[in-house]
Order: C-alpha cells, then sequence, then structure tokens
C-alpha cells in the first residue's frame, strides 16, 4: 500500500513533523512506499490518507486556511487529522478568540495560551491513554488547553492547567509537540488508528 501523507504547510512547525512521519512511517514498514508532502492548496490533499495541522500561530495559520480557500476541504477532508498546538485550536469547535475561524472537527472548547506566556513554555512526562507504560515527554510551547469537551471525545492526557490530549474517530489532537522530540510514538499511533 502506498501512503501519502500532507502537512500542512502555511506556518509553523512544518518541517518537524514531516521529519516526524517519515520516521514514524519508518518504523511502521512503510519506508519505501510512502511520501509527506506540504499541503497550501486544496488539491494537494488529493490522495492523502492523513493531513498534519502543525503548532504555530493559530490566528495566522487561521487567517491564510481561509486565503488559500482550504477552510471546507480541510473540513471535508476524508483522512484523518494530526492537529498539535496551534493544530488543535484550529480543530475545536468553541475558541474566545474571533480570529481564529476554527474548522470545528472535535466537539471541544479549547483555550489558547493557557499555560501563560512564552517563558511559562516547559517540558513534562505525561501518561498517555493507550500508549505504553513509559511516559511521553511533551513539550509545551504557549500551549492551548481544552476546558470541556463532548461526550463523544476521548481524553488522551491532562495536567493540572487541563485536558491536553483527545481523540475523536480519525482525529487526534495535542497542546504540545511531539513533533519536536525524537519520540514519534504518537505520530505512529495515529497512523495505526488510520489501519496504516
Ligand atoms: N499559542 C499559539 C496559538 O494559539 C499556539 C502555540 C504553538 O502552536 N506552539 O496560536
Amino acid at each position: 500500500m502506498d501512503v501519502k501523507i500532507g502537512v500542512l504547510a502555511l506556518q509553523g512547525n512544518v518541517s518537524e513533523h514531516c521529519e516526524a512521519f517519515c520516521r514514524a512511517l519508518e518504523h511502521l514498514g512503510y519506508g519505501g512506499t510512502s511520501t509527506v508532502i506540504a499541503v497550501r492548496h486544496p488539491e494537494d490533499l488529493l490522495g492523502c490518507t492523513a493531513l498534519a495541522i502543525p503548532g504555530g500561530e493559530s490566528t495566522t495559520i487561521s487567517r491564510l486556511i481561509d486565503k488559500n480557500s482550504l477552510y471546507e476541504p480541510i473540513r471535508n477532508f476524508p483522512g484523518g487529522i494530526f492537529a498539535t498546538c496551534a493544530g488543535m485550536v484550529l480543530m475545536a469547535t468553541v475558541v474566545a478568540d474571533p480570529r481564529v475561524h476554527t474548522l470545528g472537527l472535535i466537539g471541544m472548547t479549547v483555550d489558547r495560551n493557557a499555560f501563560g506566556r512564552q517563558r511559562e513554555s516547559c517540558e513534562m512526562d505525561l501518561h498517555i491513554e493507550g500508549l505504553s507504560d513509559d511516559p511521553f515527554r511533551a513539550i509545551f510551547i504557549r500551549a492551548p488547553v481544552v476546558a470541556c469537551v463532548d461526550p463523544d471525545v476521548r481524553i488522551l492526557a491532562w495536567v493540572d492547567q487541563g485536558i491536553v490530549a483527545v481523540e475523536k474517530g480519525r482525529y487526534m489532537a495535542l497542546s504540545f509537540h511531539p513533533e519536536l522530540s525524537c519520540d514519534s510514538r504518537l505520530h505512529e499511533r495515529f497512523l495505526k488508528s488510520l489501519g496504516i
């Protein structure tokens, strides 16, 4: 099976997600039969099994999604979506900041910058539901938290500040940046959940 993964490449940690997905695909045995591409326009989504929406600045990514006519194509994208940090903000149904035109794909309320300013950025060992007993070293950078979720959203991890990892069907959203660590277990788990 040939696997094509798209990474939304409008702003933010694009190359880091491309590298993390390449590593994860290699670990899963798809090294020679997969591609990871940059998504900037609706036609780039064709043939993709999954899309990553990276961290960055959600207000900027939101504006560029609208500018590049990607809002409806992403909402109607039939594959999986792996969203981190600013990507998590975009996946929500409710975000207080009117500059973010959310995709509304996961029924949740997300608070932007809930950890505080840049200097409050931190790393933590997280226990993630279903991942294995080894903790995941999570890097939080001006991170959001999920304040509440609809009943069909599975909570995968939380910390004192709130919920930081959720899954709904083919969608996964994380407050932190798994693409910045060498640990590709979450990218792999997401791919496996899609049958890859
Ligand atoms: N605070 C940023 C936002 O809401 C997200 C930060 C990040 O992606 N590292 O857009």
